[in-house]
């Protein structure tokens, strides 16, 4: 963990990023009972040690499809930390047919946000849970999405950093449409091969399709969120109501962002060198 340790002493050793990390959010009233339900919200616990004594706590920010969950559970897997997706989390409610589903599915088929109450609720279960399995740390993806959320989550614990990916939004649209997971193993694929050419001062953009293997192929499912209505209304949304969750944390000094060069064998290295991690996944590879 040199490198990390090492990232987390850089950010911890001045600047606006340790101020902000040591402020507290004053929650106002009606905020307090939802933060209540997190597990660290009472007792100041590991989450409130220094950076340097304890796990990553990291935000991963972007637009439905940027590739949030590839990185993020990549670099979960890298540090040893859970990566907490709260879109699985509302997928696994919903394949659940709990009392909720019925109600959950009306919203997110329209890409709409689930309530503050409700997706507070089903973060704080698997907070609790990885807790009492000993887990520490975290990479949080899709969490928080809007402002007061963002608050709550200032208010009960320490988040070290935010990385924004970003990507043009036509493109975001093309892989939203290529995207599928298999509905047997649960695995992500993306059948959109995206080829745009540089124009207008931005970029060419090239990224491979993430083909499955020939035994997931004829399982191949699409996201009922994932048609180019809804995707637009998503975006949409993301524009509205989540855009000023970067600049809450921009103003803390905690934003990374990030401007997605391709896919995964451009990119990859690159957020690795931007989060000085590079070493990091050396050695992992070295030791594997
Ligand atoms: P996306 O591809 O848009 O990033 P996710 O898989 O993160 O989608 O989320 C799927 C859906 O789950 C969202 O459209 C929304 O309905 C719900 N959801 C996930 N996270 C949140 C959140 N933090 N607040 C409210 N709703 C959420």
């Amino acid at each position: 963990m040199a490198a990390v340790q090492r990232l987390l002493r850089t950010a911890a050793s001045g600047g606006a990023a340790s101020v902000a990390r040591r402020r507290m959010t004053a929650l106002a009233p009606e905020q307090a009972p939802l933060a209540a339900a997190f597990p660290f919200a009472v007792a100041e616990r590991s989450r409130r040690r220094p950076a340097e004594e304890r796990n990553v706590q990291w935000v991963f920010l972007g637009c439905p499809g940027v590739g949030k969950g590839t990185y993020a559970s990549r670099l979960s897997r890298l540090l040893g930390v859970p990566h907490i997706a709260t879109g699985d989390l509302v997928r696994d409610e919903l394949a659940s047919s709990g009392p909720l589903a019925v109600q959950l599915a009306e919203i997110v088929n329209q890409g709409k946000l689930v309530s503050d109450e409700i997706i507070i609720n089903l973060l704080s279960k698997r907070l609790k849970k990885g807790e009492e399995q000993g887990e520490s740390g975290f990479i949080l993806d899709g969490f928080p999405r809007t402002v007061k959320q963002a608050e709550i989550l200032d208010g009960v614990t320490d988040i070290d950093m935010v990385v924004n990916l970003k990507l043009r939004e036509d493109v975001l649209v093309e892989k939203c449409l290529g995207r599928r997971i298999c509905s047997q193993c649960g695995k992500n694929f993306n059948l959109a091969c995206i080829d745009v050419k540089g124009e207008n001062g931005l970029p060419p953009i090239y990224m491979e399709p993430l083909l499955p293997p020939n035994n997931c192929m004829a399982k191949l499912i699409t996201r009922a969120d994932d048609t180019e209505e809804v995707v637009r209304n998503r975006l949409q949304i993301y524009n509205d109501m989540s855009l000023p969750v970067e600049g809450f944390y921009q103003q803390q000094g905690k934003l990374l962002e990030f401007d997605l060069p391709g896919g995964i064998p451009e990119s990859w290295p690159k957020l690795l060198h931007v989060l000085n991690l590079e070493d990091q996944e050396e050695m992992k590879l070295a030791t594997a």
